[in-house]
């Protein structure tokens, strides 16, 4: 006999359309009860999950040791994040307090490295800028001279899934790669493994696909900025805190770093996924950013495929269900 799934109330934070859109396509058969709340998760807002069971949280929600205990004491008993990071997640607290972390470990690693792509792509073709131009009728070329990607060495720091299917992108142009992974991967044809400093040194492009951790925090610091090949195109879509933005801007206005693309910034969470058109940017680190002409910035994006919209939600929901029906809940996230 079918088991039967008890309907779970889940809170759902930061919800934007494609979320609702997505969740309640995956959700048709009414297995679990979602209610959306837009704001994202943090202290002011944690009252909204007092009673449920269960949140969904994604890439800015704060889950620190506050929220969770006052989440906790109101009944909360399982975390759905609908991403594959959890850096924002006290893991210690949460498993003290009995509360199950589950994740979405993989939803389409083509979607991120694609988009790592894409940043390359346009910060050296300056497509973007061509865009413009033409519309404007300005069919000069005067400045948007780019470089042949063709035998260029490409560093990339983290061989996962992303890591991975990126170095199968770039293997695709020509480029040499070099890599780093505190557990490398074994049989990965065309890549050389090296040290970081070999990686610093010789990368005409570097590509971060590594998580944020207390050991790769500020990773890209001043000491390395002042290491690498001048004129670096750094490539960062894993997480902002990878890099000391301070540090970047500094190795920007002295052209040791030649291009920055970055999907990911390490105070994001009070700026990305809204719409701050009308409003004053405090943000003094990345309103510097936005003035380099050498710097691209999307606000973390590079997930959002359709692929892995339908991923996310599916997943997340199994995740739910799993918890809810006790049964292994193979996408659990505990502390190292
Ligand atoms: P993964 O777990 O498959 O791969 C991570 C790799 O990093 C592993 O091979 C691991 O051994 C390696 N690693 C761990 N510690 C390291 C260290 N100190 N130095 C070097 N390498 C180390 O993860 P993934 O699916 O490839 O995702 C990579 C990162 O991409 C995630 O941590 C997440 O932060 C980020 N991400 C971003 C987006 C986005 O939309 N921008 C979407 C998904 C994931």
């Amino acid at each position: 006999m079918a088991k039967i799934i008890r309907q779970m109330k889940v809170a759902v934070f930061s919800t934007q359309p494609y979320d609702s859109e997505f969740f309640d396509r995956a959700n048709h058969e009414g297995k679990h009860e979602f209610f959306y709340f837009q704001p994202s998760l943090n202290p002011d807002t944690c009252a909204l999950g007092e009673g449920f069971e269960a949140i969904c949280v994604f890439v800015n929600d704060q889950l620190n040791e506050d929220c969770l205990r006052r989440l906790a004491a109101k009944g909360l008993k399982m975390i759905a994040l609908r991403c594959a990071g959890f850096n924002n997640v006290n893991l210690k607290v949460a498993e003290e307090l009995g509360i199950k972390v589950a994740r979405v470990p993989a939803y389409s690693p083509h979607a991120v490295a694609e988009h790592a792509v894409a940043l390359i792509l346009t910060l050296n073709r300056k497509t973007h800028k061509a865009y413009n131009r033409v519309r404007e009728g300005n069919f000069s070329l005067v400045r948007l001279e780019g470089f042949d990607l063709y035998k260029k060495t490409v560093g990339v720091i983290g061989t996962g899934k992303i890591g991975r299917s990126f170095i199968d992108i770039m293997k695709g142009f020509g480029c040499r790669i070099l890599a780093y992974d505190k557990y490398p991967v074994e049989g990965l044809e065309g890549v050389e493994y090296v040290e970081l400093d070999t990686i610093y040194k010789e990368s005409d492009i570097i590509s971060l696909h590594c998580p944020l951790n207390e050991e790769t925090q500020y990773l890209l610091n001043k000491e390395v900025f002042d290491k690498v090949k001048p004129g670096l195109m750094l490539i960062n879509t894993s997480r902002g805190g990878l890099i000391d933005t301070q540090a970047a801007i500094h190795a920007l206005k002295h052209k040791q770093l030649g291009y920055l693309g970055i999907d990911v910034y390490e105070q994001e969470e009070k700026l990305f996924f809204q719409d701050l058109s009308e409003t004053i940017i405090t943000d003094d680190l990345i309103a510097r950013l936005m003035g380099f002409p050498n710097v691209l910035i999307t606000a973390h994006q590079a997930f959002f495929t359709q692929n892995a919209l339908t991923q996310i939600a599916e997943t997340t929901l199994n995740n739910i269900s799993a918890y809810e029906g006790n049964e292994p809940l193979v996408n659990e996230v505990k502390v190292a």
